[in-house]
């Protein structure tokens, strides 16, 4: 275990697309106190639980959410260093926070930089003044240009971007304007996502009452090539479906979910995977785990901040996935093939310690045939055109 995802469930106000744990805390006073409680509770509580094997130093920390940004630089330097009191860091560790441009200037950037902070990831999404009122996002473009100047101002080498395409509204021409914004911008790593309308959300409401003027298709289609267009000239390389970046600059935190490591997840709303044997008997003893057979543990942490607060260390803040060998297997496909190098056969035996499966060998075939998957030696990856299909290829892993 060496990689941490903290979750802060607090935003400004509630993006219209969001369906991650997150409430909407504008006008109310942050109750930061009382959430840094729960959370070292929760980290006091895991270092008993974790095997002494698993304590290796930490490589990587990401402060998600939400919006860890609305914290104070002195919280994050505080967790930090209760984190750093009970397991030592990598000397290479990478410390990630998700910023919203309306949460940080330039004084609170620095002191997040003083508290530990490496790495920045801004929420940007789009310029279209248009477009981000119907996201909700509560911030304007010329906002987010403003703290993007200040992350690079505050002395930021390593920052990423989110962007956002397939938007209701959103045009090519507002698409590419965004990008033309950001070409002075020195950013090691963009993330773009296209727009997935989620249940329980106002943008799934307005969808199914035909209310979402969503980009047809190929217009879409052409969104993510400009993109693909504008990473390449910048000297960023897509490592993953949605991801790019400068060589070297990958995000070392992303890629522990796509190698499927183990990590922990602390906050409400968190998830967090760890394999049976980086649990101390402690904990299995805990969860009443001794007799199970399981490959791993998945760990959901109920999205409640009020109880969190109060009872962050009791069991009934989890809820527990117990992940069979075969769910394991499927899972490890599903995230390699996120990743354009994809994997190998090798790493596949080293992490299950078994041959690599037949039926496995069959889904890559059925797809190569297709012209989606890639195989050189032992490695096979998704090609261009089978990225576009990952969710079809990855779904038959699932199945069998
Ligand atoms: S800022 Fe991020 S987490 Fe918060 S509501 Fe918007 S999309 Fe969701």
């Amino acid at each position: 275990m060496s990689s941490i995802y903290l979750h802060i469930p607090f935003c400004l106000t509630k993006c219209h697309y969001c369906d991650f744990y997150s409430l909407p805390w504008e006008d109310k006073s942050l109750p930061e106190k009382a959430f840094l409680k729960g959370l070292k509770r929760e980290i006091s509580l895991w270092s008993s639980w974790l095997h002494q094997q698993a304590k290796s130093p930490i490589k990587t920390i990401f402060f998600g959410g939400g919006t860890p940004s609305l914290l104070s630089p002195e919280g994050v330097e505080e967790i930090l260093a209760y984190l750093k009191s009970l397991v030592p860091f990598s000397s290479e560790v990478e410390i990630t926070l998700e910023l919203n441009p309306k949460t940080a200037g330039l004084e609170k950037l620095r002191a997040f930089r003083q508290s530990g902070i490496h790495r920045i990831s801004m929420g940007l999404q789009s310029l279209d003044e248009q477009v981000l009122k119907l996201l909700g996002r509560g911030h304007s473009g010329e906002e987010a240009l403003q703290t993007l100047q200040a992350v690079s101002e505050a002395g930021f080498t390593n920052y990423s971007l989110d962007l956002m395409y397939g938007l209701p509204r959103q045009t090519l021409k507002s698409f590419e304007a965004t990008l033309k914004g950001i070409q002075d911008f020195d950013f090691s790593h963009l993330s773009a996502y296209e727009l997935i309308v989620e249940k329980a959300t106002p943008f799934y409401r307005w969808y199914q009452q035909g209310q979402l003027n969503l980009p047809q298709e190929e217009i879409t289609i052409q969104m993510e090539e400009t993109l693909q267009t504008f990473c390449e000239s910048r000297g960023l390389r897509r490592y993953e479906i949605s991801n790019y970046a400068k060589p070297g600059e990958e995000c070392k935190h992303n890629l522990v979910y796509w190698n499927y490591e183990n990590f922990l997840g602390l906050g409400p709303g968190a998830v967090g995977f760890l394999k049976k044997d980086q649990l101390s008997e402690e904990a299995k003893s805990f969860w009443k785990l001794e007799n199970k057979d399981f490959y791993g543990l998945r760990f959901n942490k109920k999205k409640d901040w009020l109880a969190y607060a109060k009872h962050a260390d009791e069991a009934s803040t989890w809820d527990l996935e117990l992940i069979s060998l075969e769910q394991a297997r499927a899972e490890f496909f599903m995230m390699a093939l996120r990743k354009t190098q994809g994997s190998t056969q090798s790493l596949y035996e080293k992490h299950f310690k078994e041959p690599f499966p037949q039926d496995f060998i069959k889904i890559l075939e059925k797809y190569q045939k297709r012209g989606w998957i890639e195989k050189d030696k032992d490695r096979f990856w998704l090609n261009h055109e089978g990225l576009r299909f990952s969710q079809e290829v990855m779904g038959e892993f699932l199945v069998g």
